[in-house]
């Protein structure tokens, strides 16, 4: 089957500078936030037409421990701030950026090479992250009274304060939200950030900052330092107090052992193989729109993106048959309108490592429902959306994350079949279930070993839950982002205890002997006491209490 992907033509470097917004007075401005000791530099290439559009600095080791400096000196004043202040500050940086969308529309679109849709599903995160900081981050970060260890006799009271200087490595695939989503929280929990962007992508980072010193953020409370990941994340790691890093499982277990060694904390948030299950009973045309959402959402090259479906046997040939249809309605290109689907792949590396992937199921006998080709006609690197059949369970793409716009599909005997299939990866970042029951549907969710899992829908219901923890198991990575949890980990908590009786010691006018006897039966009575109220809580009449209070 020959997909019908349109065949826009991808705009030049010289069009864009032509848009004004984006002309190279502007990149070079930006590059020009960094400081850099040296003239090296790197150069940025527009993945829609491969061409060179600017360069920015390859800073040293020298020049990341001069802008943690920087960092940690602004970020005492910044730490002194209320809450209230700090949220305000990024509360404008979101109006700022609303104001601002149309040129970091285009600069996103630029580095990226994705369509404008995705590129504009992506600048959404930014006012969102920004009102989730400001309305409950300052609950996440407040101080918290908790039982105390002789109830009655002493307190117990928590303090969050900030790490210090956190440390943010970003990836390539969405740099403003992948960089926004921690380092918000980071700020508005008091700290100073140095955010390390992709090579690939760091004007977006530039621009980022730009705003957040224009919205009120004191200079240096965030810096970007552009250069090569092997020099600048390890220089980071070894200088800051916590490090937030979105990127692949091989670079994050560097990340980890450097964080390790060093005694600082880390989340990663790491790669994906995703699973997308069809239970018997769903929607089939519902579920092939949603699926190709959750698949070709910037052409594959998203962390949440499903790469395996597994389809229950009787909905399969009506699936696949949905599925392809959908498919072949994407349009390819990386146009300035929103016209567009898919856009490019990021490189010629990304688009080898989807050519190999796709080659390799072919000669392990998979069957190309759909795609399968690169389209330099449309762009460089730009490759269809494309769906595979039979593939066998030892190829590459069955086992290892692809990260572009390919997917498989697999009939399985049953739901358990599923969730089994499912659960055979080492990674666990995201998955979805469809069905028509969902009640069922959570049900099944939650025998599935990922960090989110959506039920008929892709990530968004999972992603964009704010308030709700985000990140992977097993190889996906450690540690959550977003909720409230999201902010704490860029905290280190005190506990103060306060005696109202003095000292906790053995009396001295009672026996020793005496005084333990006590304390004995003490906590022995004590026990029963609180399994008595257990009791009483979970059962009937706990259950009508909450009922009536509206709990249950
Ligand atoms: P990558 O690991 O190659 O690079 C990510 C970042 O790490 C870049 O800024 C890079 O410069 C830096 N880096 C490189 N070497 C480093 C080192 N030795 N020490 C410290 N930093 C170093 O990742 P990538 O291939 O560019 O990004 C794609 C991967 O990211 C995919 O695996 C994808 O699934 C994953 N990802 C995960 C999430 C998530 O939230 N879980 C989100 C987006 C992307």
């Amino acid at each position: 089957m020959s997909p019908g992907h349109s065949e826009s033509p991808a705009p030049s470097p010289a069009a864009v500078s032509d848009a004004g917004s984006l002309s190279s007075d502007r990149l070079t401005h930006l590059a020009s936030r960094v400081e850099c000791g040296s003239d090296a530099s790197l150069d940025v290439f527009a993945p829609a037409t491969s061409e060179r559009v600017g360069s920015v600095p390859a800073c040293t080791d020298d020049d990341i421990e001069s802008a943690v400096e920087r960092a940690r000196m602004a970020g005492a004043a910044w730490a002194e701030r209320s809450v209230s202040e700090r949220a305000a500050v990024l509360d404008r940086a979101a109006e700022l950026l609303l104001d601002r969308r149309s040129a970091l529309l285009d600069l996103l679109q630029l580095e990226t090479g994705k369509s404008r849709r995705t590129a504009v599903e992506e600048l959404f995160e930014v006012p969102l992250a920004c009102e989730y900081a400001a309305r409950k981050g300052p609950d996440a970060i407040a101080e918290d009274r908790r039982s105390a260890a002789v109830p009655g006799l002493s307190t117990a009271t928590v303090t969050y304060e900030p790490v210090g200087v956190v440390g943010v490595i970003s990836p390539w695939n969405y740099p403003l939200t992948l960089s926004v989503a921690d380092a918000i929280p980071a700020l508005l929990a008091g700290n100073a950030v140095v955010l390390k962007p992709d090579e690939k992508t760091p004007y977006t980072a530039l621009a980022l900052a730009e705003l957040l010193e224009d919205a009120g953020l004191p200079e240096n409370v965030l810096t970007v330092g552009t250069g090569e990941g092997p020099t600048v994340g390890p220089a980071l790691i070894d200088r800051v107090d916590y490090v937030a890093f979105t990127g692949s499982t091989e670079t994050g277990r560097k990340v980890a052992e450097r964080a390790g060694r060093n005694l600082i904390d880390c989340s990663l948030e790491l790669g994906g193989n995703n699973p997308l299950v069809v239970l018997g009973d769903a929607d089939i045309d519902e579920t092939a729109r949603g699926a190709v959402q959750a698949c070709f959402s910037n052409a594959g090259q998203l962390c949440l993106a499903a790469e395996r479906i597994y389809v229950v046997e009787t909905a399969y040939d009506a699936f696949v048959d949905a599925f392809v249809r959908e498919t072949e309605r994407l349009t390819l290109g990386s146009g300035y309108d929103y016209d567009d689907d898919l856009g490019s792949l990021i490189d010629a590396d990304q688009l080898d490592r989807v050519r190999s992937h796709v080659d390799d199921a072919r000669e392990r006998g998979a069957t190309v429902e759909t795609g399968g080709r690169h389209r330099p006609d449309v762009g460089p690197y730009c490759y269809e959306p494309t769906v595979l059949t039979g593939v066998d369970p030892d190829a590459t793409v069955a086992c290892e994350e692809t990260f572009g716009p390919v997917v498989s599909v697999t009939p399985v005997p049953d739901a358990d079949a599923a969730v089994a299939a499912a659960n055979d990866s080492p990674y666990g970042l995201n998955a979805s279930v469809w069905t028509a029951d969902r009640d069922r549907g959570a049900r099944v969710a939650r025998e599935i070993d990922c960090g989110t899992v959506s039920v008929n829908d892709g990530f968004l219901t999972g992603w964009g839950a704010r308030d709700a923890p985000m990140g992977g198991f097993g190889d996906s990575g450690l540690g959550r982002r977003n909720g409230p949890e999201g902010v704490r980990r860029f905290t280190e908590s005190r506990t103060v205890g306060v005696s109202r009786v003095g000292p906790f010691t053995f009396p001295d006018r009672v026996p020793t002997a005496w005084f333990v006897r006590g304390a004995f039966a003490a906590t022995v009575a004590g026990r029963h006491a609180s399994k008595a109220v257990r009791r009483v809580r979970d059962g009937t009449i706990g259950r009508l209490t909450r009922r009536v209070f509206g709990q249950e």
